[in-house]
């Protein structure tokens, strides 16, 4: 097994995770629309895995809505959004570090004419509620913020952005991107105040191919997929019954104090890498398990693939921009040797110091070989 770091981008999903979809498929294995027993056991399972990750997220079984992943959740809240507003007007407010699973749709919506404000980060990455405020205006029908940076693990104020909202009484929806931050920051729709929140399983230890999409109670989306009417008709499909299952799992394995011992593992590894000569770190990341560092000169690509065959997996960025620098670092007009030598490093209850300490020895071989070569 490689020491894997890079738990943002994906995670090993866990044994109990692997065990319910296992059970779903074998012996739960009945479509939940079918009337005969089988089938309204499968159906009984949905609803209880629906109960848990509710309670996980701190909301209610029939405010979670089944999708496929992150992306999905992301791109129907942004398109469904748009679509509630329509007759309120046509101005979105995001911010320019959000994943590209909320920027393609709103560019989308872009050029179909709508007006977009891309809220800039500071050289910290942080996105400042104020600016958000100012950007407020009587037409603006969606505001997306992400919960938890992918990239550099900064927290974004999305609970002053609910507050904004209501102060200015504009018509704005408000949805978070919690694909980073669900299950490592503590938080619930309702605390934060949003209207759409989207999660992803495959961050949180489960499944690729499930997600859960929170829609506030009482606000009337356009459906995703017509068809069976499954998931009260919003997103019709025969329910992916193993992935439900997996997800739940997940949700219920996650233990709270996870996050302390991500936090203290980040925490020593990135003691660690500021011992490998030149290594600034960029980020080290509000939320327990992102940071990001650069090594100045050194291509991240060439770093990703030297330390691939030191048996380490870390990130150049985000795994959705291969090659191409980042837009979220690019966003904090980091100098140029810099912006491309950046890593991601990102952790899971399973990570190690021992694992934290092989990175920082790896860097530091990979600096001390290029100085014996010139
Ligand atoms: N949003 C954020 C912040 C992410 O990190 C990701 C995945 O990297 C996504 C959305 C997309 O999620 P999925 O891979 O489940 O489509």
């Amino acid at each position: 097994m490689p020491i894997y770091l890079d738990n943002a981008a994906t995670t090993q999903v866990c044994p109990q995770a692997a065990q319910a979809a296992f059970q779903a498929m074998t012996v739960e294995f009945g479509n939940p629309s079918s009337g005969y027993a089988a089938g309204q056991a499968a159906a009984a399972q949905v609803k209880h895995h629906r109960e848990t990750v509710a309670r996980c997220l701190g909301c209610l079984p029939e405010e979670i809505t089944f999708t496929s992943c992150g992306t999905e959740g992301d791109n129907w809240s942004i398109r469904a959004a748009a679509e509630h507003g329509r007759r309120a007007g046509r101005h979105i407010i995001t911010t320019a570090i959000e994943h590209a699973a909320v920027l393609e749709p709103v560019r989308d919506l872009e050029r179909q004419g709508y007006e977009v404000t891309y809220l800039k980060p500071d050289r910290a990455g942080r996105i400042s509620a104020e600016a958000l405020a100012a950007a407020l205006r009587p037409d603006t029908v969606l505001v997306s913020m992400m919960l938890v940076n992918n990239e550099l693990g900064t927290i974004l104020p999305v609970a002053q952005a609910a507050r904004a909202i209501r102060a200015g009484g504009a018509p704005a929806l408000l949805h978070c991107d919690a694909v980073q931050g669900f299950l490592k920051v503590p938080f619930t729709p309702r605390e934060l105040g949003v209207d759409l929140l989207t999660i992803s399983g495959h961050k949180i230890r489960a499944p690729k191919g499930i997600g859960a999409q929170y829609i506030r109670k009482g606000l009337k989306l356009k459906p995703l997929l017509l068809g069976g009417g499954q998931e009260g008709g919003l997103r019709s499909g025969t329910e992916p019954t193993a992935q439900i299952a997996a997800l739940a799992a997940a949700c219920e394995a996650w233990k709270p104090e996870y996050r302390e011992q991500i936090r203290g593992v980040k925490d020593y590894a990135l003691e660690k890498l500021k011992e490998v000569p030149g290594l600034e770190v960029i980020s080290p990341g509000d939320a327990p398990h992102i940071c990001a560092v650069s090594l100045p000169g050194y291509p991240s690509e060439m770093l990703v693939r030297e330390l691939s065959d030191r048996g380490i997996c870390v990130s150049s960025g985000s795994a959705c921009h291969k090659g191409k620098p980042s837009h979220v670092f690019a966003a904090l007009g980091l100098p140029k040797r810099t912006l491309m030598g950046v890593l991601r490093v990102s952790f899971s209850p399973e990570s190690t110091r021992e694992e934290a300490d092989a990175l920082a020895q790896a860097l530091s071989a990979i600096t001390q070989n290029r100085i014996a070569m010139r």
